[in-house]
C-alpha cells in the first residue's frame, strides 16, 4: 500500500509543482497518473522515491515513510519500489537475462557480464519472470536486437526481480505502437493484480488509461483534481 499525504514541492526557479498532493493506492491497484504537460506528475513519482526530495508531506511504503529515511535507509527502501520507463533504460550490449538480473542490484558488474555468474535463485526467478512476460525465447539475446514492445517486457521483468513492493510507471506506452501499447497495458495491470502490487502509472493516453487501470487520479496545476474510477471521468475534468 502506498499512501501519499499532503505533498508540496516548490522548485528552486519558483515554479509550485505540488500543492498538497494526497491519495493513496491499495495493493493490487493500479491508478493511471493524468494531466496537462506541466501538472507535476513528473514531479510527484520523483517524490516519491525522492529522486526529487519534497518540501512537506509525507510518503507511506506500508508501514515506512520514505520521506523521512537517512541515505542508507532510503537505498534500501528504493530497492522496495520498482522502476518502468518510457525508453526501457536497459543496457544494450548485455542480453535479456542479463537485464533482468540487473534488477536485484540495479546494475551487473563488468565481471558479471563475462562470467555470466549470479545465485541460481536469482536465475531461476528471472527465467520465470520472462516466462510470464513470454521472452523465455529471447533470453540469450541482446537488448537492442528486440523491438519496442519486447524492450518493455524486459524493463517490467528487470523490475519486477527485485521483489518490489510498488511500482512506478513512467509513460510505458509512450515511444509503442497502439496495439503493442494495449499488449503491455494488459500486462501490467494483470501481474500486479496477481501478485497484489499496487502501482502508479503517469500516462499521457486517457483512454488507454481508462480501458485498463482500476483508477485514475487527475492533476492540475499541481493539484489532485479527480480521484475516480475511469467510467466517472467526463470531459470536463
Ligand atoms: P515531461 O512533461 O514529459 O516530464 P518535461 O519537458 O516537463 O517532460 O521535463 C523534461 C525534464 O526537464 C525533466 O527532467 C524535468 O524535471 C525538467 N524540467 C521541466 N521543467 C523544468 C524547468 N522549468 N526548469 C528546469 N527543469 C525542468
Ligand atoms: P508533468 O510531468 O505533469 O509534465 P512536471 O512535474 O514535469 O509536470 O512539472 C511540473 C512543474 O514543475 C512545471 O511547472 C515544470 O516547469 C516545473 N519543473 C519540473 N521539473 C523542474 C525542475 N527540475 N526545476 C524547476 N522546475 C521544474
Amino acid at each position: 500500500m502506498l499512501r501519499v499525504d499532503n505533498l508540496r514541492k516548490r522548485y528552486r526557479t519558483g515554479d509550485e509543482a505540488l500543492k498538497g498532493v494526497s491519495f493513496s493506492v491499495p495493493d493490487g491497484e493500479v491508478v493511471g497518473l493524468i494531466g496537462p504537460s506541466g501538472a507535476g506528475k513528473s514531479t510527484l513519482i520523483r517524490c516519491i522515491n525522492r529522486l526529487v526530495e519534497p518540501n512537506d508531506g509525507d510518503v507511506f511504503l506500508n508501514e515506512l515513510n520514505v520521506t523521512k529515511l537517512g541515505r542508507g535507509d532510503l537505498k534500501r527502501a528504493r530497492r522496495r519500489i520498482g522502476m518502468i520507463f518510457q525508453e526501457y533504460a536497459l543496457v544494450e550490449r548485455l542480453s535479456v537475462m542479463e537485464n533482468v538480473l540487473s534488477g536485484r542490484l540495479g546494475y551487473v558488474s563488468f565481471w558479471q557480464s563475462f562470467t555470466r555468474r549470479f545465485p541460481q535463485s536469482d536465475v531461476d526467478k528471472a527465467f520465470s519472470l520472462l516466462e510470464r512476460v513470454g521472452l523465455t525465447d529471447h533470453a540469450d539475446k541482446r537488448a537492442d536486437a528486440l523491438s519496442g514492445g519486447q524492450r518493455q517486457r524486459v524493463g517490467i521483468a528487470r523490475a519486477l526481480e527485485q521483489d518490489p513492493e510498488l511500482l512506478l510507471i513512467d509513460e510505458p506506452t509512450a515511444s509503442l505502437d497502439p496495439k503493442t501499447s494495449r499488449q503491455i497495458m494488459r500486462l501490467i495491470t494483470e501481474i500486479c493484480r496477481e501478485r497484489n502490487l499496487p502501482a502508479i502509472i503517469n500516462i499521457h493516453d486517457v483512454p488507454l488509461a481508462q480501458a485498463f487501470v482500476d483508477r485514475i487520479v487527475g492533476l492540475q496545476e499541481g493539484e489532485v483534481v479527480f480521484d475516480g474510477p475511469p467510467s466517472d471521468l467526463t470531459e470536463d475534468v
